[in-house]
This record gives C-alpha cells, structure tokens and sequence, in this order.
C-alpha cells in the first residue's frame, strides 16, 4: 500500500474516532500519524486506541505513527457559585486564592505563580480570549481587574498571560505520569504543550531519554521568541495556531507560521501545522474555501504534515475531513508550481557525509530519471536529512528499527518500510529493488537510487550511492 501525497496527516482521535473500526476507516483515508491528546478522555481510552493502531499496523503491514500529546501546564479558572457569570465592559472583576465558588464580583483562580508574574496592566485572557481583563491591582493571592472585553464567563475556563513567563515547568505532575504511560505503551512522539523556552525542552528530553521523538507545540510568544534555539533541541515542531491565536493577534500567526516552517525546513526537523484547519467539518461534510486554501498554504509553504484537531476527535464527519484534506495536498503536489517553490531557496547542505551523499541522491536521481530513492537508515537520522532535500521522487526509507519507521511516518516525502538488516553489498541492492517494486515505487527496467552506510550497521556512517535497475 502506498499513499499518493508527499506532505502527511495527523489526525486526533476521540469520542467520534476511537473504535477500530473508525480507527481503520481514518487510516484508509489516509492518516499517517494518530494523535492521543491527554487533554482531554480517559488514560484506558487512550490505551485501547494506541491497541487499535498497532493490531491495525500488524494488519495493513505499514508502519503507523502515535503520537501522544501532553495537556502541558494549561491554566485554568475555578468554579462560580450557578456555573456561570454574566460581566459588564469596564466592571471591577476580582480574581484570588480563595477556593470558593465564584460570583460577578470574583472568581477562584487557583495558581499561586500567576499572581507572583503580574504586574499593573498585564492582560488576563480568558476562555480563548473572548474575555479581556487588564490588571490594576495586585498582590500575592488576589488581583483586582477591569473588564475590556466580554460578557459570558463559565467554570474552568482557559487562561492565558500572553505577556508573561510564569516560573511554571513545561510538565506538570499529570503529564509527569501520562509521559511515563505514553513511553510504556511505545508512543513514537511526545507532544509538549505550551512550552515558554529551551530549558522546557531539555527537561523533556532527559526524560524521554531517546524513547520517543519529542514534538515541541510552538503556541507561547516567549517560546516564539527563541525559535532557533528551540528547533536546535526538537526532534519535530507543531504550529499550534489554536493557543497561539490567543496569545497573538490573529494578524500574527500567518507570518510566524511561515517563519516557523522555514526554520524547521532549514534544520530538516518535521514541522506539523495544526488547528482550525478543516474547522467547518466539525459540522459540514464539505469545508469553507477558505479552509481548503489555509491546507493548501501549509502545504505550499512545506509543512512536513498537517493535523486535524476537532474535526476527527469530536466531529460529525472525522472519515469526510481526513480525505477532503488528502485530496487537498493531492492536488497542490500536482501542481508544478509546488516543486519549483519547494526548491527555490536551496538550503546549504552540512559538511558530512550523509548530507553529501543525500544531495546528490536528488541530483541523481532527477539525472538519470530514477523512479526513487532508497535510503537504508538506523536511527532515522539520514531518512530526515534525505527528505530535508525535497527530492522530486518519492524516498523509500528502509530500517531495521520499527521505531524508526512508525516515528518517520510524520516526515515529508518518506515511505517507510521495516525489513531485516543487510550484511553484503549485494545484498542491499536485492532488498532495495525488491521492495521499491513490491511497494508499488519502481517498475521492471526502471532505475532507483540505493544510499546506504558501510560497514552495515554502524548508525550515522551514510556514505554509499548506488544507481541499480529494478529486474524481475
Ligand atoms: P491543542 O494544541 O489542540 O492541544 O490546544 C494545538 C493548538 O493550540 O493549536
Ligand atoms: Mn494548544
């Protein structure tokens, strides 16, 4: 089996997604990359669904990729005494410690470290942004606000501090177990959520260990702020346009998405743009043009994947929304324009061998007109700097490692397949030829492209390039 689309799909799964029978249908229509979100359902719901993938993995015989997406410290306000409030623009509203129940005056906000950040004039958003407090007043437990924005305000909304860094870890104890669950079940990434800095994303990573890739969501300005060095330390970023869209204007985000995916695209690292992108499929079988030119742009501009939250997780039309953003990306990869654009900007390649050998795959392969690339990778690492050229032929990823391909399934342009290790030469070309025919990549009397590492076996060593022509 294999897809007709270079740029991939994550899909969430949830209440309207999370039987293996609706598990598989997302898959037939194309999911690359299944998203757990501990932000919301139960820990045995989870399990049950990452079952379903791997009992589906076994069936379809291909890799699939999970990926487990921590709540991260989201804050949240407490409760009001009849579950909600109606407030008044220019009303004093008064936030604290204390735990009882809220009214039109005030309301439980139970997170000590905010009131430690205010200061006078900071801005409160709250439930998405729909609600604008500015602080005029403030001391270690309360805070005394002006209402800018508003009307409605009901229990246990979100809050942001779009202007603040708050003395908070990227994990709190929840995601702390859920981390631990996630790497015994064999989650292939780690999604942090509103991670602030780099020192966020080592402190994951020590954790994580190696276990899994770990996906940093892009969606706090300080964390916007220190991109390089964020990108630098991520296995694969997320532009979580949702939680960013509160913390910046709306104006804001299309350029940083660009910016984002640039970055990301230079460093080889997958970039996943995500939220709100078939938003309307939440309740409609068919989405907004608007919504069909946002997957486009994303595509355009060489995001690796493109999510789906909502729409899958909770949606009247999960199956509608995974094909309609498949045909999306369909089409854009058939349009000239695509490749070209891709290829504009040439990023300068490093001064190691895989990068050597991984460019002159492309060339080569665009050369002598070969209908793939076969790349024999361990840890991944070579499939990612392969697929960082943006070859104009699809790149078969062969591993030994399981993990490897199920984490690979997020990156552009790579079809993985796990097989045994090869030991000869000869060996390596009979495998290459074998497989790049069975997967449907490469026909009788066509040539493939081989890059591989030898001595076989040793992790980083991409220094070989063969060009074989595919027989019986
Ligand atoms: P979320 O993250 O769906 O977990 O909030 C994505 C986003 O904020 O865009
Ligand atoms: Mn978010």
């Amino acid at each position: 089996m294999r897809r007709q689309r270079s740029a991939k799909i994550v899909a969430t799964l949830g209440p309207a997604s999370g039987t293996p029978g609706q598990i598989a249908a997302l898959f037939e229509a194309g999911v690359d990359v299944f998203r757990l979100n501990f932000s919301h359902g139960e820990r045995a719901d989870h399990e049950a669904r990452l079952l379903s993938i791997r009992a589906l993995e076994q069936k379809v015989e291909r890799p699939i990729g999970v990926m487990a997406d921590l709540q991260g410290p989201k804050l949240r306000l407490g409760k009001f005494a009849k579950g909600k409030v109606a407030l008044k623009l220019g009303q004093k509203f008064r936030l604290d410690l204390d735990a009882a129940p809220g009214n039109t005056h005030r309301a439980p906000l139970p997170h000590p470290e905010i009131f430690a950040a205010l200061e006078q004039g900071t801005e409160i958003l709250l439930d998405d942004g729909r609600v604008r407090l500015e602080v005029k007043k403030h001391g270690r437990d309360f805070a005394e606000t002006e209402v800018m924005a508003g009307a409605e305000l009901s229990d246990r909304k979100g809050v942001n501090l779009p202007g603040a860094v708050l003395p908070l870890s990227a994990l709190t104890p929840k995601d702390r177990s859920d981390l631990a669950i996630a790497l015994d079940w064999g989650a292939d990434w780690i999604a942090l959520s509103f991670v602030q800095g780099p020192d966020d994303v080592a402190e994951a990573r020590k954790l994580v260990a190696g276990r899994a890739g770990v996906l940093v969501k892009l969606e706090k300005p300080s964390a916007v702020k220190r991109l390089d060095e964020i990108v630098d330390l991520a296995d694969a970023v997320m532009v979580a346009r949702g939680d960013l869209g509160v913390e910046m204007p709306p104006e804001d985000v299309p350029p940083l998405q660009k910016q984002i995916i640039h970055a990301c695209r230079r460093a080889g690292k997958p970039v996943v743009v995500a939220t709100q992108m078939l938003e309307s499929m939440i309740n409609a079988p068919v989405p907004t043009r608007a919504e069909a030119s946002d997957v486009a742009t994303a595509i355009y501009e060489g995001a690796d994947a493109v999510m789906l939250s909502a729409e899958t997780a909770a949606g009247s039309y999960p199956r509608e929304a995974v094909a309609m953003m498949d045909r999306i990306v369909r089409r854009v990869q058939a349009d000239p324009n695509y490749g070209a654009g891709l290829r504009t900007e040439m990023l300068a390649a490093e001064h190691t061998s895989p990068d050597a050998i991984s460019a002159a795959a492309r060339q080569v392969a665009d050369t002598v007109g070969a209908a793939a690339i076969v790349s024999f990778t361990n840890s991944g690492a070579t499939a990612l700097r392969a697929a960082r050229e943006r070859p104009s032929v699809p790149t078969v990823a062969l591993t030994a490692r399981i993990e490897t391909a199920r984490r690979l399934a997020l990156v552009w342009g790579l079809h993985c397949v796990h097989t045994s290790d090869v030991h000869r030469f000869s060996d390596m070309i009979q495998k290459a030829t074998r497989i790049a025919k069975q997967e449907g990549f490469a026909q009788k009397g066509q040539r493939i492209v081989v890059t591989a590492g030898i001595p076989f076996g040793t992790p980083g060593a991409t220094n070989v390039l063969h060009i074989a022509w595919v027989n019986d």
